[in-house]
């Protein structure tokens, strides 16, 4: 199973990646968590990322492409992968197209997430992140422990630096520039399947399930 993640900040593909990931065992490729351990390992390319990660802008293309190249190309995508927060460009996505010709990947699906703005805005507004494991979480609708901690490992929640209510805006005006149109490319092959975000994470997952059974069914 090889599926792209697509759609805006806060849609929900982090949690659904990492549930289908599950699913199917392959491996969740998040280009965002990438550059966050890059960042917090305090490698070059980390400190230059978290600049404009901070400052909610994107990445260079060919930095991203090279990294995205890298690792489809390792053993541990070989069977599949969940690619999340990839492309995020037209320039991205025509890269991708010639690195699945490379590894002769032909059948792929991409799952459009689709979400409107003031939902995000709600939603990234309350995120926090697990810092053991990396679980996604929301202070308004998940129960956390007494004390505010994972209510699954007990480990301690941060709020992402490029949550803040300011960067978001700029991210949503980005994700709507440069990214949404890429889609088209896409629609254009026949391969998106267009996911109702704004359910529940359980609803959303089952919901994801029975289209990908859809689609692969005879
Ligand atoms: P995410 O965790 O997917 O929301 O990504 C967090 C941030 O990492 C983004 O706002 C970008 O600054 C950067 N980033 C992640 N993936 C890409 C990409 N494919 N192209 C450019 N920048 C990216």
């Amino acid at each position: 199973m090889r599926l792209i993640l697509f759609g805006p900040p806060g849609v929900g593909k982090g949690t659904q990646a990492k549930l289908l990931a599950q699913d199917h065992s392959i491996p969740h490729i998040s280009t965002g968590d990438m550059l966050r351990a890059s960042a917090a390992e305090g490698t070059e390319l980390g400190k230059k990322a978290k600049a404009i990660m901070d400052a909610g802008q994107l990445v260079p293309d060919d930095v991203m492409i090279g990294i995205v190249r890298e690792v489809l190309g390792s053993p541990r995508a070989a069977r599949g992968f969940v690619l999340d927060g990839f492309p995020r460009t037209l320039e991205q996505a025509k890269a991708l197209a010639k690195i699945f010709q490379e590894l002769k990947i032909a059948a792929y699906w991409v799952l459009n997430f689709e979400v409107d703005d003031e939902e995000i805005i709600r939603r990234l507004g309350s995120r926090l992140v697990c810092r053991t494991e990396g679980r996604i979480l929301n202070r308004e609708t998940d129960a956390l422990t007494p004390d505010g901690r994972c209510p699954e490992c007990g480990g301690e929640l941060f709020q992402r630096d490029d949550d803040r209510p300011e960067t978001v805006r700029k991210r949503l005006q980005v994700y709507h520039a440069q990214t949404a149109p890429v889609i088209e490319f896409y629609r254009a092959s026949g391969v998106v399947v267009d996911v109702d975000g704004t359910n529940s994470v359980d609803v959303v997952h089952r919901e994801i399930r029975v289209l990908l059974e859809d689609l692969q069914a005879p």
